[in-house]
């Protein structure tokens, strides 16, 4: 099949029934990521944006995206990684990482569990009593991601989330009935807490494998390999559910999304606190008097000194 300039196609976009040769693929992703800065108003002149990056396919697309954007916005950007400490994951990352902000000369700062917690990841999940990993990982994370970008500086956090995680993600919340976590995955529109970084999602409308192939395409050296603790088993329920969906009815992922944005307005008015508390006791922004990181530390406190006793 020939792309509609002529050239060789090499992809086939089912939900708009496009056949794209290389040139034009990369051109229509990088169109539809400066849409969505746009439409949204991502990012000013006067920014400065964190890119959460951890060496996968998704981070280092965002980051070379947002560092091409600089020629035509002039914001500042610098990249952050997580390091949670998975031994064999992590660090084998991570040079990824450092490879692509050396290459796009945007300078880089780490920060690790280790270092701001105290445990590493692989500490917690050594304990006997624990829950999953990736409910420890998850609030550590996000909680280090706005620390860190706030004291860095960023008035906006980049994350690399696309547009099969975002309908992952929705529908997961929808299926368990989680409705404060459903009306909490937008963008912030209020100013509700001075320590909080609003999120931005520059990716959240491109397939997932649309991003693999621009990475490719476009020479960006990224990391496959999965996290060792496996991902939880619903999600992958949901991501196949929703593949074969795509499969036989393409653009149900982007409708997903659309439904979901068409509403996000009222459950935003109705969900979100026009002032959020911080933690009494770290003073990140929280809901409850003690934010989860908070409570969690507690717990792996606790569990450690079982363990040790025992
Ligand atoms: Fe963390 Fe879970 Fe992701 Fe691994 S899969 S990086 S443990 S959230
Ligand atoms: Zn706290």
């Amino acid at each position: 099949m020939q792309c509609s300039c002529g050239r060789k196609a090499v992809y086939h976009r089912r939900y708009s029934g496009q056949h794209l040769c290389a040139r034009c693929f990369r051109r229509m992703v990088e169109k539809k990521f400066m849409e969505t800065v746009r439409s949204n108003g991502f990012i000013a002149h006067t920014d400065t944006v964190a890119c959460g990056v951890s060496g996968g396919k998704d981070s280092l697309v965002l980051l070379h995206l947002l560092h091409g954007l600089q020629k035509k916005v002039r914001f500042s950007l610098f990249a952050l990684a997580i390091d949670e400490g998975i031994a064999g994951y992590r660090d084998r990352s991570l040079p990824y990482v450092t490879k692509a902000c050396e290459t796009l000369g945007v300078p880089l700062h780490v920060r690790s569990f280790k270092e701001s917690f105290g445990y590493a990841l692989d500490e917690v999940t050594a304990m006997k009593e624990r829950v999953g990993a990736c409910s420890y990982c998850g609030v550590f994370r996000r909680s280090l991601l706005n620390s860190a970008s706030r004291e860095l500086g960023a008035t906006k956090l980049a994350l690399g989330h696309n547009l099969d995680d975002e309908s992952q993600v929705i529908l997961m919340n929808m299926l368990r009935g989680d409705f404060a976590r459903f009306g909490r995955m937008g963008t912030y529109r209020k100013h509700v807490n001075d320590q909080f970084v609003p999120r931005i999602k520059p990716l959240r409308e491109i397939p997932e494998k649309e991003i693999v192939l621009y990475a490719v395409l476009a020479g960006i050296d990224f990391d496959f390999e999965e996290c060792p603790y496996a991902p939880e088993a619903f999600r992958d329920e949901v991501r196949q559910f929703l593949n074969t969906t795509e499969e036989g009815h393409p653009g149900t992922k982007h409708a997903l999304l659309r439904t979901y944005d068409k509403l996000y307005p009222f459950l935003n008015e109705a969900l979100q606190p026009s002032v959020l508390p911080s933690c009494e006791r770290c003073g990140e922004p929280s809901i409850r008097p003690l934010c989860k990181k908070c409570e969690l530390l507690d717990a792996i406190r606790d569990g450690l000194a079982r363990d040790d006793q025992s």
